[in-house]
């Protein structure tokens, strides 16, 4: 086979996987061989979850679309905001259940305060976050873009800032969480919701002042861990506002 060359146009914030000297340009590759449009790709270092339309010669086309000569290939992230294509799109534009690597604790502890549900645990290997991820269907949240390329992961999304606040409006935008948030309704440490519980329940395992001062309070159906509306709960309400302050316009 004669070798042939194709171009990859980046749009939208996709450049953000190239490394900054070659941002801006068209990314040509050399190639000798039939190519998936997905193996192409994801040699240029952008992960296939990333990608939510691929047109060859202004076609749509899958990531299993083999490229056999000369193609001029344009890659859209999800976030569209220049375009009013059509076309049938490559990623689910809203999910509501994460599993996020051990890097994005404090991530995962923002979008709990918000009622999501993200399974997290520091500790697990790769095999074990995609296997959590494969068998109860979430989404991967990761920073690895090696991980985010493993051909099991159907939807993921890589946090582009490393700050957690930041990363949580990422991931509020990419999905389209913003009318799902209900806050203070699941556990920040274990996941599981909470549910209300009536003071004479809990009185036992309460301090005396919390005794005297606090009515309402939600137990965690998992770990059994108490909340009630005390000082760590306003320090999380003006974070929450923090975050919602990001999208009033
Ligand atoms: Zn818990």
């Amino acid at each position: 086979m004669d070798p042939f060359t194709v171009r990859l146009n980046l749009h939208g914030d996709l450049d953000f996987f190239v490394r900054s000297g070659a941002r801006g340009r068209p990314i040509e590759r050399s190639l000798s061989e039939k190519t998936s449009v997905k193996d192409v790709i994801e040699s240029c270092g952008v992960p296939h979850p990333e990608i939510d339309l691929i047109l060859i010669n202004e076609q749509p086309v899958d990531f299993d679309y083999a490229i056999a000569s000369d193609a001029d290939i344009e890659l859209y992230p999800v976030a569209i905001t220049d375009l009013t294509f059509t076309y049938k799109r490559l990623q689910a534009s809203t999910f509501n259940r994460f599993a996020a690597d051990g890097h994005l604790g404090r991530l995962t502890r923002n979008l709990r305060l918000l009622g999501f549900d993200v399974a997290y645990d520091p500790r697990a290997e790769d095999r074990q976050l995609l296997g959590i991820m494969e068998r109860e269907n979430r989404a991967l949240l990761t920073r690895d873009r090696r991980l985010l390329m493993h051909a099991v992961v159907k939807t993921g999304y890589c946090p582009r800032s490393q700050n957690a606040d930041e990363q949580t409006v990422e991931v509020i935008r990419r999905f389209d969480l913003l009318g799902s948030i209900i806050p203070f309704t699941r556990c920040l440490r274990c996941n599981a919701p909470l549910r209300k519980v009536s003071k004479s329940e809990i009185i036992e395992r309460l301090e005396p002042l919390t005794k005297i001062y606090y009515e309402q309070f939600r137990r965690c159906t998992g770990c059994g861990q108490i909340y009630w509306p005390g000082s760590h709960f306003s320090k999380l309400q003006k974070r929450l506002e923090q975050i919602r302050a990001n999208f009033a316009d």
